[in-house]
């Protein structure tokens, strides 16, 4: 597989993802570059599906492929806690969850 179509896979994928997820954060802790071809990246990010609150943590691998970084893989490690409807929606707009970002 060339680095193009796993490009094309995970844009795909995230497409399909962003549409029941509602991204509050996105957070880099830490990058690295062990080879000019490869690279790390561990961010953590924080986010609302389906009526639970998530966190993130994931380090990526990418490989530059002909001038491109593509995304090889990563080892996703979540948690989420569920969201009371009536309790402060977590995106800090002070609403009542079930009045702002409850799908
Ligand atoms: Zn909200």
């Amino acid at each position: 597989m060339t680095g193009e179509a796993l490009e094309g896979f995970n844009k795909r994928d995230a497409l399909n993802w962003s549409k029941v997820v509602k991204w509050l954060s996105l957070r880099v802790l830490d990058s690295s570059l062990p080879l000019p071809t490869k690279g790390f990246v561990t961010f953590e990010a924080q986010y609302i599906e389906d009526n639970h609150l998530c966190h993130l943590t994931e380090k990526s691998e990418f490989e530059n492929i002909k001038g491109r970084w593509s995304y090889i893989q990563g080892t996703p490690e979540t948690s989420s806690k569920e969201i009371s409807l009536n309790q402060r929606c977590p995106c800090g707009s002070n609403k009542k969850f079930k009045r702002c970002c409850m799908h």
